[in-house]
């Protein structure tokens, strides 16, 4: 090893002193960094572990996959309408290579500083390649958006095109024929590799959507949690959902797998009532981003699809679990 690990932590994941501290009262180098939450607020935390050959494939950009292990942090964030804070980073590296280091500190302090959350610790260790961050955001007491609180009636919502991931995962395993035009295939794995963390959206639908959740496993499965913890059912109209054009020139079914089962779309998923149709409309407009409604929570529990007329709902549509399937 060229680099000792705490002359690797300084070199590639302190910010200078002149950056110094913002949301952190210590920020790092010391044996615990200290947050001092502001006055009637509550902090929202989260975190998510990606490993390699698991959740990202060895082929991804290391500035893609600093970009991405932080955005789908932010994008739990998002979900419970939290603004985002600071974060730790825990890095399992099985080599030091300083050119790989500086790409993915890149692309991860870029994100970081799009949306000011502080890199305030973490621990660096030795193993397989993997990259876990714990996320804090802070929300006005009481005003979490929480998957639990959807009322039968209410409208469901979903934010921009999901799908285009798992289209770019299926280019990657090469089973679509005929191939994805060049232009589709960068399109969707940009997707994959560098999501885009709906975190206006979150603090926008704070008072206004009854539940949300991001979309990390599918779109169905993750209403699925929804649906149980509110203790409703839904009905998705099939010919409401957003298409994009990347996946307009695949079969039905194929366009089907990918919105509806995909996952690693973090858009957001929520429910509004009905009444709140035109607001959630204007937060879309003015947040440039294309809101859909695609059906409705019902008294009755479970899940109907409509496509005209109701049709079954295929098993493979149920949400990805990680020990489906492990040996
Ligand atoms: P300790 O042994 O007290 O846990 P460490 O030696 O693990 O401390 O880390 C020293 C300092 O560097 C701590 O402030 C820790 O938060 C920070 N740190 C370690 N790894 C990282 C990392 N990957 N990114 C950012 N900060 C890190
Ligand atoms: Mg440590």
């Amino acid at each position: 090893m060229s680099l000792g690990e705490f002359d690797l932590i300084e070199r590639f994941f302190w910010r200078p002193a002149a950056q110094g501290p913002r949301h952190a009262v210590v920020g790092n180098g010391d044996d615990c960094a200290v947050l001092a939450p502001r006055a009637g607020m509550q902090l929202a935390v989260s975190t998510d572990t990606l490993v390699e050959g698991r959740h990202f494939l060895s082929t991804v950009p290391p500035a893609r996959l600093g970009h991405k292990c932080l955005a789908v942090n932010l994008s739990d964030l998002a979900a419970c309408g939290a603004s985002p804070l600071a974060f730790t980073l825990a890095l399992t590296l099985p080599r030091v290579d300083e050119a790989w280091l500086a790409e993915f500190a890149k692309g991860l302090l870029d994100v970081a500083d799009e949306h000011d959350c502080e890199l305030i610790g973490g621990d660096t260790t030795a193993g397989p390649l993997a990259i876990g961050i714990t996320v804090m955001g802070e929300l006005p007491a009481g005003q979490a958006l929480l998957r639990s609180g959807a009322r039968a009636g209410d409208d469901i919502w979903v934010s921009g095109q999901p799908g285009l991931a798992r289209l770019a995962l299926e280019a990657f395993r090469g089973t679509l024929h005929p191939a994805l035009p060049a232009e589709a295939f960068d399109a969707a794995r940009l997707a994959m590799e560098c999501p885009v963390p709906r975190v206006a959206l979150g603090q926008g639908l704070r008072g206004l959507a009854t539940s949300a959740i991001d979309l990390s496993d599918g779109l169905l499965g993750d209403l699925g949690h929804i649906l149980r913890r509110s203790r409703v059912g839904a009905a998705i109209n099939l010919d409401a959902l957003p298409l994009s054009p990347y996946l307009a020139a695949r079969p039905r079914e194929v366009q089907l797998d990918c919105i509806l089962a995909g996952g690693d779309d973090y858009e957001l998923l929520f429910t509004a009532p009905p009444a709140e149709r035109a607001r959630v409309q204007q937060l879309g407009d003015a947040l440039g981003l294309v809101l859909s409604c695609i059906g409705r929570t019902e008294a009755e529990p479970g899940l109907r699809l409509w496509r005209g007329e109701q049709v079954p709902v295929p098993n493979q549509w149920t949400s990805f679990d990680h020990f489906k399937g492990a040996a």
